[in-house]
């Protein structure tokens, strides 16, 4: 990791924390766990949004380890019903982790969602919020934040969930050809998974959100 890079997430990680976002630091991956397993505790209930980052990290292995009560929405034969019951349970868990689509360097989180079960229950529900963030998913300012989602984030995604999208197909979003686009543009597939855009700034809750940086490239 370069000096520069080293001085941006120190800066992020303060910024963070003026917002009452708690930053935590780790240098790799595999140092991710033992740092959950002090934010979390056995037999507590938890639940998550899909994410890449928490597969590559063991979280998702950890969650479904029995030391919690899980709230497991991809369990198998799980029905539509019992998805949207999963969904609403989630708003009272004690803790429910993620990733970000980015953080800016002045620590706000930007998280764009289809379905939008994982931006709500960043928002509000769950009494903790533990958001797992390889440092690539540092930015410099809210326009390179929304660039990051058109561009690095949502095309892998769409791909991965098997979306018909113009951005699956291309790998880049519709957007991205339109001059003078608002941040909201997009395509009308009724695959999309670009339908809330949610900036979140100072917290009311303090330290409620944590955010986990950890110094290697992770998720999309
Ligand atoms: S709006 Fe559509 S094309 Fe653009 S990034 Fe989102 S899913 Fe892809």
């Amino acid at each position: 990791m370069t000096t520069v890079m080293e001085s941006i997430i120190k800066k992020t990680m303060e910024n963070l924390q003026k917002n009452n976002i708690k930053p935590f630091y780790v240098e790799k991956k595999e140092d991710v766990l033992p740092l959950i397993r002090t934010l979390v505790n056995e037999g507590d209930t938890v639940s998550n949004g899909g994410s890449v980052t928490l597969k590559q990290t063991g979280v998702m292995d950890e969650l479904k380890s029995g030391r919690y009560n899980y709230l497991d929405r991809s369990r198998e034969g799980i029905t539509p019903e019992e998805i949207e019951q999963v969904y609403r349970d989630t708003y009272s868990a004690d803790v429910y982790f993620a990733s970000s689509n980015a953080i800016t360097e002045s620590g706000y989180l930007y998280n764009v969602d289809g379905n939008s079960n994982r931006v709500s229950a960043i928002l509000y529900g769950p009494k903790s919020v533990v958001l797992v963030c390889g440092y690539n998913k540092i930015v410099k300012d809210l326009d390179e934040a929304v660039k990051r989602v058109k561009t690095c984030a949502a095309p892998p995604n769409t791909v991965r969930l098997n979306c018909e999208t113009y951005c699956a197909e291309k790998g880049s979003c519709v957007s991205m050809n339109i001059d003078g686009g608002e941040y909201c543009d997009g395509c009308h597939s009724k695959d999309r998974i670009c339908c809330n855009f949610v900036i979140s700034a100072q917290q009311r809750h303090i330290d409620r959100i944590k955010v986990i940086i950890v110094g290697e490239e992770l998720g999309y």
